[in-house]
């Protein structure tokens, strides 16, 4: 609760006071997240490492007797309404589907919600690549789990799926479960480590030495979706291949180095690349949460730089303004690591870096990167926060 009654919370409590008569009563948030490694691993069945961060979508709200959702989105400076018993895709207000979806997956599960006054922001940069829709579902789910008097009586796993499955089928994006289940799973000083396949999940502490710094490089991934629907057919036709030799397979994550190398004469050059990221970035996964364990971030760091080299040169995600951040990432003393997370093409990059370098980092990227790639980045310093969670607002 302490940690959700902070300034963000006033203020949104004043323009809920602004937009209907009265107080709320309850406050909601869910963090977006960065990946740590483990990057297009998600759809091959694999392994992620994510962090929650310290920055989230929040709803100030108060339960109704009826079946209404009244919102008012603050970035947007719209409002926004539905009937729970009528939810239909908004043309005009995407940001209102997330909101509906959510609603949607969680009565198709079985619960009966009751409607909300909410007045809602967030600080996750939006169409960044860390995760501000997952964000604003797992919020949603917890604001209307609240409102609702349910919390807690749907695990935080089955929460982070029927996030999921409100992102893909109702608001019509492809994504994976990575990213809310980091947001409702995630804990303070801890990285997630998730098997994908059997949703498995591991917290993973990080070394008090361990800061982390995102760049975002503010250049346009419109690139991104396309190419991500032939990187995930590429890793389909790889699959496919293998099988001939390797029947028990069902997905990359079942094969190892040693099986796509002695293979490798079965598939067309662009799939073994795209095979070889796939496989070793499982690897790498796994040797980074034994380095996390052994306190080594000079090794997480150099995961962290081949799992860059490995998106760039054999899965070809990255970008001329990707790869310039992670250079002025690590021309810093206190860098070990850096890499572009997300998808690729454009969004953020993350650096482990000491305690105490977080500014020089931020200092190198706004000298260096603007310099080449003439546009004006973002730096945000993070260190892995708690996922999502709701509480009562004290009475006034
Ligand atoms: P990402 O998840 O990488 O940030 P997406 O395109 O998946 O980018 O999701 C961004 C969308 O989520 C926004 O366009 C908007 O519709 C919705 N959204 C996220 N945060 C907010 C917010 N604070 N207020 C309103 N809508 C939001
Ligand atoms: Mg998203």
């Amino acid at each position: 609760m302490s940690t959700l009654y902070d300034e963000r919370t006033q203020e949104l409590i004043q323009q809920f006071r602004q937009h209907f008569d009265g107080e709320p009563t309850l406050v909601s948030a869910g963090p977006g997240r960065v990946n740590l490694i483990g990057e297009h691993t998600d759809y091959n069945d694999g392994f992620v490492l994510p962090v929650a961060l310290k920055r989230d979508v929040r709803f100030v709200l108060r339960p109704r007797a009826d079946r209404q959702v009244r919102l008012y989105s603050a970035e947007f400076g719209e409002e926004g309404s539905f009937d729970l018993d009528a939810i239909a895709f908004n043309r005009d207000k995407l940001w209102l589907n997330y909101i509906q979806g959510m609603a949607q997956s969680l009565e198709q599960e079985g619960l009966r919600l009751t409607g909300i006054d909410a007045v809602f922001s967030g600080n996750v940069p939006r169409g960044s690549g860390l995760s501000s829709s997952a964000a604003l579902e797992v919020s949603t789910a917890h604001a209307l789990l609240a409102a609702s008097g349910q919390e807690g009586i749907i695990a935080g796993p089955r929460i982070a799926q029927l996030a999921q499955r409100a992102e893909n089928k109702f608001v019509g994006v492809n994504c994976g479960i990575m990213d809310q289940f980091i947001s409702e799973l995630g804990r303070e000083n801890h990285a997630l480590l998730i098997d994908c396949r059997s949703l498995d999940y591991t917290l993973v502490p990080m070394p008090e030495e361990a800061a982390l710094v995102i760049g975002n490089t503010r250049a346009s991934r419109s690139l991104a979706s396309s190419a991500y629907n032939e990187r995930r057919r590429e890793c389909e036709e790889g699959v496919a291949l293998l099988q001939q030799v390797l029947p028990g397979i069902a997905a990359l994550r079942d094969v190892s180095s040693e099986q796509l190398e002695a293979n490798r004469h079965l598939l067309p050059e662009n799939v073994y690349y795209r095979c070889r990221h796939v496989v070793s970035e499982n690897e790498r996964v796994l040797a980074t949460v034994e380095a996390l364990r052994q306190g080594d971030l000079a090794e997480v760091g150099a995961l962290m730089n081949a799992s860059h080299a490995s998106l760039r040169d054999d899965y070809l995600v990255s970008s001329p303004a990707l790869d310039t951040m992670v250079d002025a990432m690590r021309s810093v003393e206190g860098c070990y690591g850096a890499r572009l997370t997300g998808a690729g093409f454009g969004g953020c990059a993350v650096a482990l870096v000491k305690p105490g370098y977080e500014q020089a980092i931020a200092d190198a990227v706004y000298e260096q990167y603007p310099k080449i790639t003439s546009i004006w980045p973002e730096v945000y310093t993070t260190k892995a926060a708690d996922g999502a969670q709701s509480a009562p607002l004290p009475s006034v």
